[in-house]
């Protein structure tokens, strides 16, 4: 019995995530290994992949850089934001929202969430607003773009710079205006797990702003210009990008809008589906596709763990992104404001509960997803 539906448990980090691909992986890794140029890094196929993201978004420039992580720090540390500074942040959220702005040496102030769609409260940020907030750094969350239209108002009222975190949310447009485009900067992640994910580790920065362009160009390659070998002038970095993974992603990114809408195909169901749960304590993401990317699909329960227990029962496997606020992590509490309060934020953290959303889910895999969510019993 148990090994029966142990066999059968849809996973929600799908070990086959990349099997459809494996011959083009084979494939890119024999053309970058066996080209005469032997580049490896920062070459002809980044170049391009630069090329086409930038098309893509119509935006001025993309710098392709190491991972979506190190894209945060080379756009905090190009905007010159530094110690004595601050950073206003969402209160829930991924790690590196945080820990970004603590390895500038400044400092993240945490904003709670709206407690719906899990994304920073406008209100709540600007009501942190100080003489030493140097900018703000929404993070798209799951599903759900942010308020980039207020908080760009925001930013301008009170002349902070826009960080997008839009790791999470590529193809996503939110009133006509593609996720990377609305901040001074954004920035995209291309770690196995993420909508354009690869195999292996990657990110970009997307920018209008062509001085900013030039110094995280420089910043990713110890400061150098590109033009004169090993003339550092500013302190940079390395976070240059693989050519493998760059032959890969410009092999796959055709099918990519397939995907996100296969992946928002499946929300819709689900969101429909549950619609009726709220008297059972279970919320779906808000419905609609204006700002909408389908990452991570998560439902708020207020018996979350009870949730996540039937759901296994019944061979669906789940995930918590995130299990504790920012401002409650060991590494950031020193950080926060020993008097905040978070309660949307934390309210998240206890009853968030994904479910999987993968594109290659069968339709039938996803109906016995939503079933077993609902047959959670009131
Ligand atoms: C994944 C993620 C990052 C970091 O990207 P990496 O490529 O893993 O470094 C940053 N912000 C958000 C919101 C993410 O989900």
């Amino acid at each position: 019995m148990t090994t029966t539906a142990a066999a059968t448990t849809i996973p929600f980090f799908p070990p086959d995530l990349f099997e459809d691909d494996r011959d083009l992986l084979l494939d890119v890794v024999r053309d970058v290994a066996t080209d005469p140029a032997q580049r490896f890094i920062l070459g002809e196929r980044t170049a391009r992949f630069e090329e086409l993201l930038r098309t893509d978004l119509g935006a001025e420039d993309v710098v392709a850089c190491g991972s979506g992580t190190t894209a945060l720090t080379l756009v905090l540390r190009a905007t010159g934001i530094t110690a004595g500074d601050e950073v206003i942040v969402p209160a829930f959220g991924c790690a590196p929202l945080a820990n970004t702005v603590l390895g500038v040496g400044a400092t993240p102030v945490f904003a709670d969430i709206d407690p719906h769609t899990l994304v920073i409260d406008p209100d709540a940020a600007e009501a942190l607003v100080t003489p030493r907030t140097k900018a703000l750094m929404p993070a798209h969350m799951f599903s759900v773009m942010a308020d980039m239209p207020r908080l760009r108002a925001l930013a301008t009222r009170h002349g902070l710079r826009l960080i997008e975190d839009s790791a999470v949310a590529q193809g996503a447009v939110l009133d006509g205006r593609p996720a990377g485009t609305w901040g001074d900067a954004g920035v995209f992640s291309f770690v196995q797990v993420k909508s354009f994910g690869g195999p292996g580790e990657g990110g970009v920065v997307v920018t209008d702003d062509p001085e900013l362009a030039r110094t995280v160009r420089m910043l990713r390659n110890h400061g150098q210009d590109g033009v004169h070998r090993f003339r550092h002038h500013l302190i940079g970095l390395n976070s240059r990008f693989d050519e493998v993974l760059a032959a890969f992603q410009l092999r796959r990114h055709p099918g990519l809008a397939r995907r996100l809408a296969r992946r928002a195909e499946i929300a819709a169901h689900y969101t429909e589906q549950f619609a009726p749960l709220a008297a059972r304590g279970v919320v779906p993401p808000p419905p609609g596709t204006n700002g909408r990317c389908y990452y991570v699909y998560t439902l708020l329960a207020e018996r979350r763990d009870d949730l996540r227990r039937h759901l296994a029962a019944h061979g669906v496997d789940s995930h918590v992104y995130y299990p504790r606020p920012l401002p409650h992590q060991p590494a950031f509490a020193h950080a926060a404001a020993s008097d905040g309060h978070w309660p949307h934020a934390e309210r998240a953290a206890r009853q968030c509960l994904s479910l999987p959303i993968y594109p290659h889910l069968t339709d039938a895999q996803v109906e016995r997803i939503t079933e077993a969510v609902l047959s959670f019993p009131a």
